[in-house]
């Protein structure tokens, strides 16, 4: 069997999951079931950041033990995985000993490679980036992504050789499908072109917070060069089962905001360290409310946890998946959330399901015919939008299929048919509904879990979705969705 290893970034728990947070676990939870349905061997890992220098500063402004506040939000990020219904496999914690352990380990292996050595470093450092910038990435005298200004910083550091890695790294961002959109591999390209790459600057002193260097105990691990190690202790690198079935990764899913780690500064370190590079780097965007960037100081903070209670898991991913064109910035309202939930949750698909069960289970004679609704399944070009990650267009086309649905009923009118005739109808649409109910599990999972339980069908495999032998037993419950008033 295939394997597919998938990761969302590790979020910082200085604060409560918000919108955006669950933005990326959703679209890198639609990738990993898409997957599964092709019967890939699939590993889903997501996780939280805690050694880093904010979340120490957010427990000191909370008067509480940095150990007690990452623990206590830590939870709630979990506790986010679990609302989102999330088929993730592992949840790694930085500072869980499993993750310390490699850590050490790589910072150790480079050290005696001579790929880390010990300098002095005197820079801007933003916080909320925990990187430093340089003075001509600042805008008004503060960092574009934070809106903050950086602090001077001068001690001695060890360094990783990164300019070593310009020839690599020019290399690798000049293939095409290693970063995608393909815009954002041209954006990294371009700066390592015009930038060239410096050494990176891999410890701190006077942080007590963060994961001691293995060598030197005035220094802690450069919390980015800790948070990007996740991705291969949590398969148990070097010596792990998982790390040898699942490393490399085939996608590193992240935010727009953090790409240069991910698609400069970690495929140098691996390359350092004589392990593998990740296929592809995918890049979301962000989501805005009202055409603005979401803000804690104006307290315009979504809280996804909310907005679950509010109108359900499946309605949340589906409208963040549906009017996001992945990798563009996209705006989130409630007026637009409701919209589709009536316009399309209720009306093309609750409705569909509820009308076929009603007539069906009143059915007596035998279900069966031949394949019409069919031709109106555009599988192919499904399947062709999940594998370029347009999963907008992807769920775009399964409900356009739902509608199709829609209109066999009415062009047939079931309700004044009999007999066979009828027959061949609800075969049509049961089969259709049950292959619906594949297609739509990435996206929707409880309600796919719903569909089959009424229609008494397995959930099945994308190799499933032809029209076969009705062989269901109809088990009509309530409405899939209710109206938002
Ligand atoms: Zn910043």
């Amino acid at each position: 069997m295939e394997k597919f290893y998938i990761t969302t970034a590790i979020d910082y728990v200085n604060a409560k999951p918000h919108l955006g947070h669950a933005y990326e676990k959703i679209c890198a939870d639609v990738i990993a079931r898409w997957q599964r349905l092709l019967g890939r061997d699939v590993f889903f890992l997501t996780g939280t950041d805690e050694n880093a220098q904010k979340n120490e500063q957010a427990a000191r402004d909370a008067g509480v033990p940095v150990k007690e506040f990452v623990d206590k939000n830590s939870t709630k990020f979990e506790e986010l995985c679990k609302k989102l219904n999330l088929s993730h496999d592992d949840f790694i914690r930085t500072t869980q000993e499993r993750h310390v352990r490699v850590s050490q380990a790589i910072f150790k292996m480079l050290l005696e490679k001579g790929e880390i050595y010990k300098g002095v470093y005197e820079g801007y450092y933003c916080v909320g980036c925990e990187a430093f910038i340089t003075e001509k990435d600042l805008v008004d005298g503060k960092c574009p992504e934070h809106g903050k200004e950086p602090e001077w910083l001068k001690e001695e550091s060890y360094f990783f050789r990164m300019s070593k890695y310009t020839g690599f790294i020019l290399e690798m961002l000049g293939k095409k499908g290693f970063v995608l959109p393909d815009y954002r591999r041209v954006e990294m390209l371009n700066r390592v072109k015009s930038e060239g790459l410096k050494d990176l600057s891999v410890s701190r002193t006077k942080l007590k917070w963060g994961i001691p260097t293995p060598n030197d105990s005035k220094h802690t691990i450069y919390v980015w060069l800790d948070a990007l190690i996740n991705y291969i202790s949590a398969l148990g690198y070097p010596d792990g089962e998982k790390f040898k079935r699942y490393w490399p990764a085939d996608i590193h899913m992240i935010g727009k905001g953090i790409n240069w780690f991910h698609s400069v500064i970690w495929p140098c370190i691996l390359k350092a360290a004589g392990i593998e590079i990740p296929k592809t780097i995918l890049v979301h965007g962000y989501i805005n409310l009202g055409g603005e960037k979401m803000s804690k100081s104006r307290g315009t903070v979504i809280d996804p946890l909310e907005i679950i209670d509010k109108y359900g898991t499946d309605p949340l991913r589906y409208f963040l998946i549906k009017e996001i064109p992945f990798g563009e910035d996209g705006d989130f309202s409630e007026k637009a959330l409701a919209e589709r939930i009536n316009g399309e949750l209720v009306s093309d698909l609750g409705n569909l399901v509820y009308r076929v069960l009603s007539i069906a289970e009143k059915f007596h004679g035998k279900i069966e015919g031949r394949p019409e609704l069919d031709s109106k399944l555009r599988l192919e070009k499904i399947k062709k939008y999940m594998e370029s990650h347009e999963l907008h267009h992807a769920l775009q086309e399964i409900m356009a299929f739902a509608r199709e649905a829609n209109k066999y009923i009415n062009e047939k009118e079931p309700w004044k048919q009999e007999g066979k005739e009828l027959g061949n109808t609800l075969y049509n649409l049961l089969e259709g509904i049950r292959i619906l109910a594949i297609l739509l599990e990435p996206f929707i999972p409880f309600t796919a879990e719903k569909i089959n339980k009424q229609l008494g069908t397995k959930p099945g495999l994308l190799k499933d979705c032809r029209f076969r032998k009705w062989e269901g037993k109809i088990n009509k419950g309530d409405y899939l969705f209710e109206r938002v008033k």
